[in-house]
């Protein structure tokens, strides 16, 4: 602690005589302002300048904010993270680093192989997120080097011994979340990625491969599909479908060219080769509404959004466009400048139903009832373009008008079977249970009664 000294006002010695001096100085300065004639105190009159700017004194300090934004080159890149936008974006560069993003001005110019052009419409997109990417890119705690889990690791060094229910304990296969991770060189990722494919591919080849499949309970139609190539035994998926066609599909060149792999594990000729397996988000996942393709024959990448801007109707149903789509929603944002209605089916009232004409709040799980209604009353009415219908539509869920039970093939197609079978993967691998299986219809093996069969609807009422 300092000691107490009366006489010390300030750090810098200032003695209490030196303060009531200074201080009567001030006093004395501002009393004789007070007596000046005010005319000095008035402002000054300018002289008479039409360009202000040009007499400024000094206006190098305004390089400092220009110089903020110089850069020495750009280049365009497609932010394609799973929200499936691919904004394509300018990235500014300056000593080697990105400064800023940008928007990119030609999405009208650029083309596909074919010359096919995007409209202008797709112009100026992006979000906060895509123009701050590269804080992400430079951010402290970005992954900056290759690691590996430890006990993944170990057992690829050991030669990937086969999973016994001890090894999957010594190797943390069975406890999720509880190894721990270790740094590896780009060159030994790569090696360590090479000899996984590799102890796969050899694993699952040929008649050993043959005989381990069955155990593991693959459906023969799979391994038949095959042909003994172990490669075949490996699935890649590249991403959101068409959508992520950009950044993403590189998975599927890596996996077409795993028949290098075949050549060289089972030693067939390159015309024999097979390569890994490329799965869609539908089989790999069930992303993206797998009720979409069912009912409509199609993925869910059939409309341009810029077909938007020409609606008279929008029904948001699952879909938010103010808060998922963020820089697609100008378009829906544009038809309601031109006069389009927009209906909202959500429980809550959140961002899209504060944009809507008409909000219709359903109880949480309750949308199929309601388009389900939707779809009777089209049908009632015959609001449909039968020839469409017939061609475009699959409408695999049908309920019968006579008990009000989903049709089942069985009772539709004689002696259909269910491929389902009881001690397949989907009872002894994926824990489906009896009553599941019941319930799926399949304790129905194509023995058809006609007690089962449906009947004729009567006149006047219809079914779906
Ligand atoms: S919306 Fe944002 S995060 Fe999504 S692709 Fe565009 S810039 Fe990237």
């Amino acid at each position: 602690m300092q000691p107490c000294n009366h006489l010390t006002m300030t750090s810098d010695n200032l003695s209490r005589r030196d303060f009531i001096r200074r201080s009567g100085l001030v006093g004395a300065g501002i009393a004789a302002a007070q007596m000046l004639p005010l005319r000095f105190l008035r402002a000054q009159d300018l002289p008479d300048l039409s360009n202000p700017l040009a007499h400024y004194p000094n206006r190098d300090w305004e390089k400092l904010y220009r110089n903020q934004y110089a850069y020495d080159h750009a280049f365009a890149w497609v932010c394609a993270p799973n929200d499936t936008h691919n904004c394509r974006i300018t990235a500014h560069v300056r000593n080697g680093v990105i400064i800023r993003m940008g928007e990119a001005y030609d999405v009208g110019n650029y083309a596909d192989l074919y010359g096919n052009k995007a409209s202008w419409n797709w112009g100026n997109r992006h979000c906060a997120k895509g123009y701050t990417f590269h804080r992400v890119v430079y951010g402290p705690y970005r992954l900056k080097h290759p690691i590996v889990r430890r006990g993944w690791k170990r057992w690829a060094d050991d030669g990937f011994p086969q999973l016994t229910p001890e090894l999957k304990a010594k190797y943390k296969f069975d406890s999720r979340g509880t190894d721990t991770f270790e740094r590896i060189s780009w060159g030994d990722a790569f090696l360590y990625i090479a000899k996984g494919l590799r102890a796969v591919a050899t694993r699952y080849s040929g008649e050993a491969g043959t005989r381990l499949l069955k155990e593991q309970g693959y459906a023969p139609e799979m391994i038949e599909a095959m042909e003994g190539a172990g490669t075949r035994a490996i699935k890649m998926r590249g991403g959101m479908g068409l959508l992520g066609v950009m950044g993403k599909y590189g998975m599927y060149r890596l996996c077409n060219s795993l028949a290098l792999l075949d050549v060289h594990v089972r030693g067939v000729d390159h015309e024999k080769a097979k390569a890994g397996r490329n799965w869609s988000n539908y089989t790999w996942h069930g992303d993206q509404a797998p009720g979409q393709p069912w009912v409509h024959g199609l993925q869910n990448s059939e409309c341009d959004f810029n077909d938007l801007r020409f609606s008279k109707l929008i029904v948001m149903n699952g879909k938010n466009l103010v808060e998922n789509k963020i820089t697609d929603a100008h378009w829906f944002i544009e038809t309601m400048e031109r006069g389009c209605k927009i209906v909202v089916i959500a429980p809550e009232y959140g961002a899209p139903s504060t944009k809507c004409d008409y909000w219709i709040p359903v109880r949480p799980s309750t949308d199929a009832a309601l388009w389900l209604g939707v779809t009777r009353l089209m049908m009632d009415n015959k609001w449909y373009d039968e020839a469409f219908v017939k061609s475009f539509t699959d409408f695999p869920l049908l309920i019968r008008s006579d008990n009000l039970k989903r049709l089942r093939a069985a009772e539709v197609f004689p002696n259909y079977k269910s491929t389902l079978a009881a001690d397949g993967p989907s009872m002894k691998v994926q824990g489906l249970t009896d009553e599941q299986f019941r319930r799926l219809g399949c304790e129905n093996k194509g023995t058809e009664s006609d007690s089962s069969r449906p009947r004729r609807r009567e006149a006047g009422r219809s079914g779906h």
